[in-house]
């Protein structure tokens, strides 16, 4: 998979050198390449932002640095101007048409985007090709989203209900859940079957409690039933675990689950 991060804090990505990420990158499952915007500026202050147009506090990011950085790493043509004609055939639309499931896909974080779940994770692990455009200030020209949509899938998310400064966390944020997905990052390929909102039989579960040795901390013991080797005890128990904490921390997890992810040990539950 290729990770292209345009960002102007290329330095706030270095932990992606690190830990089961950078291992990744080491070891050619992932080509991670991370520019600097300032890059694609003609000025010699390396102007990225100007004041919003309808006044308003704080600034907004130019549109001219964002297209000729994204043409750059799409490898694709700008898209022809309306009322201006094709200059060369196929090029109607716009782009080399890469739009498309195998396509690259342009992830822009926003907090006013669509809510990066674990399920958008595993949908982005099965491209080749992820462009991500971190912002600052107030964000980006919308004329940069509407511009690459014709071209390339453009998705727009958010990791959750606040602001940050900058979209350069979302980004670590986003890649990590993505990358530890692909086949043979993790050590152990069944490790993200039972995680928390993994597909399949904890798709509207979080995960209960786990334990390790020894077998008495402090006084405090590890729960019997997981000590006894018996498979079929020791799942029931991690999953009445998993519901319960569910309905503690996210009963609006389970009240969107569909009614067949039940079984019979769910309801006594
Ligand atoms: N004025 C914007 C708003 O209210 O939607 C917030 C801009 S924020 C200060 C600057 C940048 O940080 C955003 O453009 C985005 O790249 C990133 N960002 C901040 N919070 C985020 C979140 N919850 N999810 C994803 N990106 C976020």
């Amino acid at each position: 998979m290729r990770l292209d991060i345009i960002t102007i804090f290329p330095e706030y990505l270095a932990p992606l050198r690190l830990s089961l990420v950078g291992k990744a990158a080491d070891r050619g499952v992932l080509d991670i390449r991370v520019h600097d915007l300032r890059a694609w500026t003609r000025d010699r202050h390396h102007t990225v932002d100007d004041t919003p147009y309808g006044g308003g506090p704080g600034m907004v990011m130019k549109p001219e640095p964002w297209g000729e950085a994204l043409d750059e790493v799409l490898g694709a043509t700008p898209a022809p101007v309306p009322g201006e004609r094709p200059t060369h055939p196929g090029a109607e639309g716009g782009g080399t048409g890469s739009r498309g499931p195998s396509g690259p896909v342009v992830v822009v974080p926003t907090p006013s985007g669509r809510p990066f779940t674990q399920e958008i994770a595993a949908e982005l692990a099965d491209r080749s090709h992820l462009v991500f455009t971190p912002a600052r200030y107030e964000g980006i020209d919308r004329r940069v989203v509407e511009e690459y949509a014709e071209r390339a899938e453009v998705r727009e998310l958010s990791i959750g209900d606040y602001v940050l400064a900058g979209g350069e966390a979302p980004v670590l944020v986003m890649v990590e859940a993505v990358v530890r997905l692909l086949p043979g990052v993790l050590g152990n390929a069944e490790s993200h079957r039972d995680d928390s909102f993994a597909a399949g039989s904890m798709a509207h579960l979080l995960e209960g409690p786990v334990y390790t040795k020894p077998p008495v901390w402090r006084g405090r013991e590890v729960p019997e039933i997981l000590l006894g080797g018996h498979h079929g005890n020791i799942a029931r128990w991690r999953r009445d675990r998993a519901l319960r904490r569910t309905a503690e921390h996210r009963p609006d997890l389970l009240r969107a689950a569909p009614p067949e992810s039940w079984d019979a040990g769910d309801r006594r539950c």
